[in-house]
């Protein structure tokens, strides 16, 4: 079984009809859904959390006012081509644009795909020529698309041109690889993800329980077995995860996975992703249910990435009520269930 890409091969699995709004929908975002992904889908279930992450939807087609084509602000905070630097002491560094599958809420949705910009050798060696530059650069983050598409051989070359870096102590990688494409974590892999000076931290995107499926918590094994640190990075969202029961299993599968839940991000302002999105509002609500029924472990930082290139800033809730109007000295804190108490000091 093969990558499906076009919406013809996803009608033929009878995943859509197509018609003309849902063709100008998938013009928007290249197409792929991995075997893994297709298998786990519920052709039962009309709103099966998989298939809404990855197929098509007319929705797509609204555009709101507030959405933008870089909600994240990447290319306001570019000096070199494929470098986002928007914090002195870190860097993101965008060897490659495809994926393994096509996330129809993808932040980088517009630049992400098969025609998508990877960057060329002399490209690659001018971002790492920026990165040697600024001994303030701490810690570089492999994102993209996903580096893990790359060949193990030059993932492993790059991960070594970095690891030569003196200043740079940690090489983060963010992928998508292991949950929705296990068959690559191969020992040839893995290998190349083990540096021999920095360290090296390996945040894995990961949305429902149903998604850590078997031979995705294999290929998690390999990498946990191989004493790479992982991280689990959710985004919230309408229709796949936006209850407190489906959040709470997946934070309890990734933690019993060896995945440390990391982030929780709020949905960026993505054209065409209205159908995607809860309030703030809801996620903290969501995040304070969490509290009450998840170690610490298991808690993920609930984020939003400010418009413009701002950087994330956790959004709460907050756990603090103010000050007691008879008392200036002591603070009122609520605790996971919602009671007040009293905090001196
Ligand atoms: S894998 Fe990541 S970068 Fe690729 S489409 Fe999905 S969210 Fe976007």
């Amino acid at each position: 079984m093969q990558t499906l890409r076009t919406l013809e091969a996803l009608e033929r699995e009878g995943l859509v009809a197509i018609d003309p709004r849902l063709t100008e929908a998938a013009q928007s975002m290249a197409i792929a859904i991995t075997p893994e992904m297709l298998g786990l889908i519920d052709r039962s279930d009309p709103n099966d959390p998989i298939a809404r992450q990855f197929v098509p939807s007319v929705a797509e087609t609204e555009v709101a006012p507030e959405e933008l084509a870089d909600p994240i602000g990447d290319e306001a905070r570019s000096p070199v081509k494929g470098i986002v630097h928007r914090y002195p002491d870190r860097v993101l560094l965008k060897p490659i644009h495809v994926c393994p599958v096509y996330c129809r809420f993808c932040f980088r949705r517009e630049k992400v795909g098969p025609g998508g910009e990877a960057l060329s050798a002399a490209e690659l060696e001018a971002a790492i020529t920026y990165i040697r530059a600024h001994p303030a650069i701490w810690e570089v983050i492999l994102t993209g698309g996903d580096p893990l598409m790359l060949a193990p051989r030059r993932l492993g070359e790059l991960i070594a041109a970095l690891d030569a870096i003196e200043h740079v102590a940690v090489i983060r990688l963010h992928s998508r690889v292991p949950i929705v494409d296990p068959d690559r974590v191969t020992g040839e892999l893995v290998s190349a993800l083990k540096p021999p000076r920095a360290a090296l931290w390996l945040g894995v995107h990961c949305n429902h329980a149903r998604e850590l499926a078997p031979s995705t918590r294999a290929a998690l094994g390999r990498l946990a077995d191989a004493g790479i640190p992982l991280l689990g990075q959710t985004v919230l969202l309408a229709g796949v995860n936006d209850t407190v029961e489906t959040l709470e299993q997946l934070m309890r599968a990734l933690v019993t996975a060896r995945v440390k839940p990391y982030y929780l991000h709020h949905p960026d302002l993505v054209r065409g992703t209205g159908h995607f999105r809860v309030s703030i509002a809801r996620g903290q609500e969501l995040m304070r249910a969490l509290r009450s029924r998840l170690s610490g472990l298991a808690q993920p930082t609930y984020v939003l990435d400010v418009p413009g290139g701002h950087g994330k800033v956790p959004v709460g809730p907050g756990y603090l009520g103010g000050y007691l109007g008879d008392d200036p000295d002591a603070l009122l804190v609520r605790d996971a269930f919602g009671e007040m108490h009293r905090y001196p000091g």
